[in-house]
């Protein structure tokens, strides 16, 4: 039946970026469908006697699962598994459901989902979110119990294209199955910008909208809707104007800001005295940005392949790696690329059930530490690279180097992998150069003992902004005091830079101040080797360069090295910026 077209505007939470037209889907929860069915005495056992069976199958599904993530994903996605089956087999809350269903005499799956609601009503209400994840967990296990006690299997709904998908929430698994079907978006009426759907849909550059007033049972499959997770609105049955007003936004966001980078005619840009300054860009998932950048022959300074297990909840295997990073080695064969190891943990995994809790993630298990621990995800990583490495325009760069123990042992697990491929006479780049992040203050600090061992050097600025201030770059409340023009992060970054000149080690800018261009005069004076950004800030950056006479820049330079606050070298630079291209260019920095 065709659903009854009915304008309706709904607002919202935006938790992942993006707008799309399509037809919507409202996916009830399950609990809904669980009927209360009185159950004579004689049938009574039998009900217990299938929820222990369904338990039983449960069980044997959760450990296939957590078999299948041992092999693909390794130690943490395991954990989601065993929390699970710790849950399914919980021998008191069983007792009590078999005891309810005797003495109440219904039947099981209606008593199992009563208790379920009184288990997790408690957690859904905390303030803690590792708390209502637990609850989320809770229902993941029941609805698996209940749909074995209602003899359904629980195969994929088919989706149709083009469908924007509205429910209570969905599970990283399950926005990642839908993804497969080409549902383009998420509307939910639970969660929030650090649940773990939040974090997936992000990395798939899915739109989610959080919209708490949610009545599901009031909305309509089948509708024609505009999702804007951008200023947070849903339409139902949108108008025409609505629709020429969206076709006129996706117009206006889509690639164009990339597709410029075609028009480049000088790549590296020149500066005014003809000084050329490299640039590069960072890679998160393939998409046109990269196309583009190969067609011009600029380098990926960061490949963050820590999206490439994002993307997918799992650990990718060595094969799936390997195809990655051979098809960007092809693609980039004019240029080179900078495969950054997964750099795991803090914002880029904190969220998620699969990785243990932490009460500091920021100063957790992450970057190299818990590589460094699962040696086999390591290692085929690495095996992958060096696999893809053939055309010598691959280079491996190691993530939160904070001790030069760590850049030892990753160094060594190198070698054996190099050692084991020779022995297979696999193809791989013997030289391949080993570079590592500069994040962590203590890496600058022990530079002389380690830049000597390392092949490369690229500051990572927006952690090491984060760990010399002690200001957490994703807690708002802290949002201004956290500044990469602080004089303390500067003197790091032209410290870091002197002790890799001297001891004639490249050294790259791969953070997001690599791309602004307030801080592009710092880097020209400095001599950065390579400025590595977000592909969307190419352009500007580039233009800008053309305008810069780099023998101005040392000046400026010194002075903001000596100033003694933030807002003095923004004054600065700004004065420099808006003097760029002037012949008041010269005098701007002593203003
Ligand atoms: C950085 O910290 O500056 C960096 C480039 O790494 P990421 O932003 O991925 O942590
Ligand atoms: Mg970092």
């Amino acid at each position: 039946m065709k659903a009854v077209d009915k304008h309706k505007v709904i607002k919202g939470r935006p938790i992942a970026a993006g707008i799309v037209l399509g037809n919507s889907r409202v996916v009830l929860p399950g609990e809904t469908q669980v009927v209360e069915i009185a159950v004579p005495d004689s049938a009574l056992s039998g009900e217990i006697n299938a929820l222990e069976l369904a338990v039983k199958e449960t069980v044997n599904e959760l450990n296939d699962l957590r078999d299948s993530a041992i092999k693909k994903m390794g130690g943490p996605a395991t954990k989601i598994f065993e929390a699970q089956l710790m849950i399914a087999q919980d021998t008191e809350f069983l007792g009590q459901v078999k005891k309810d269903i005797r003495s109440e005499k219904l039947n099981a799956a209606f008593v199992y989902n009563e208790h379920i609601k009184k288990a997790t009503a408690p957690l859904k209400s905390s303030a803690d979110t590792y708390i209502r994840q637990m609850a989320l967990d809770i229902e993941a296990v029941a609805g698996r119990i209940i749909s074995h006690l209602s003899g359904k299997t629980r195969k994929d709904p088919v989706i149709p294209p083009n469908t924007v998908l509205i429910g209570k929430s969905f599970t990283p698994g399950e926005v990642l199955s839908y993804r497969r079907q080409k549902v383009i978006g998420f509307v939910v009426a639970e969660g929030g910008p650090d649940s773990h759907m939040g974090l997936i849909a992000r990395a798939l550059y899915l739109p989610v909208v959080i919209a708490k007033d949610l009545k599901l049972s009031k909305l309509v499959s089948g509708q024609q809707i505009i999702l804007d997770a951008i200023d947070g609105k849903i339409i139902f049955a949108p108008t025409a104007e609505e629709i020429s007003d969206y076709q006129q936004r996706r117009k206006r966001m889509g690639p164009a800001l990339i597709t410029r980078i075609k028009h480049l005619k000088e790549i590296p840009p020149k500066t005014r005295d003809g000084v050329e300054i490299p640039v590069g860009g960072n890679m998160t998932l393939p998409g046109p940005a990269e196309e583009i950048m190969a067609e011009k022959n600029i380098p990926i300074g960061l490949y963050r392949s820590e999206f490439l297990y994002l993307a997918k909840g799992t650990f990718p295997d060595e094969e799936t790696q390997f195809e990655h990073y051979e098809q960007v080695a092809r693609k980039f064969a004019g240029s080179s690329v900078v495969i950054r190891t997964f750099d795991l943990g803090y914002d880029k995994m904190s969220a998620d059930d699969a990785w243990p809790h932490e009460e500091n993630p920021a100063l957790g298990w992450r970057g190299i530490r818990p590589m460094l621990e699962m040696k086999s995800l390591f290692k085929d990583q690495i095996r992958a690279i060096l696999r893809a490495s053939s055309r010598k325009n691959l280079k491996i760069l190691l993530p939160m180097i904070s001790d030069i123990s760590e850049f030892d042992q990753a160094k060594r697990l190198i070698a054996q992998v190099k050692f084991e491929l020779k022995k297979k006479k696999v193809q791989y780049d013997e030289n391949i150069p080993i570079g590592i992040m500069v994040e962590v203050p203590s890496t600058v600090l022990i530079a002389d003992s380690l830049f000597p061992k390392v092949d490369f050097l690229s500051i990572g600025t927006n952690d090491l902004t984060q760990y010399i201030l002690a200001a957490d770059r994703k807690n708002s409340k802290v949002a201004g005091l956290y500044n990469s023009f602080h004089p303390a992060v500067l003197q790091m970054i032209k410290m870091t830079v002197d002790k890799a000149k001297n001891c004639g080690k490249p050294v790259a800018v791969c953070g997001e101040m690599a791309g602004d261009i307030l801080a592009l005069p710092f880097f020209i004076g400095l001599k950065i080797d390579l400025l590595s950004m977000s592909p969307n800030r190419i352009v500007d950056l580039c233009r800008t360069v053309k305008k810069i006479d780099s023998s101005l820049v040392q000046p400026l330079v010194h002075s903001i090295l000596a100033s003694s606050s933030t807002s003095s070298v923004i004054k600065r630079l700004e004065s420099f910026k808006n003097a760029i291209g002037s012949r008041r260019q010269k005098e701007s920095h002593f203003e």
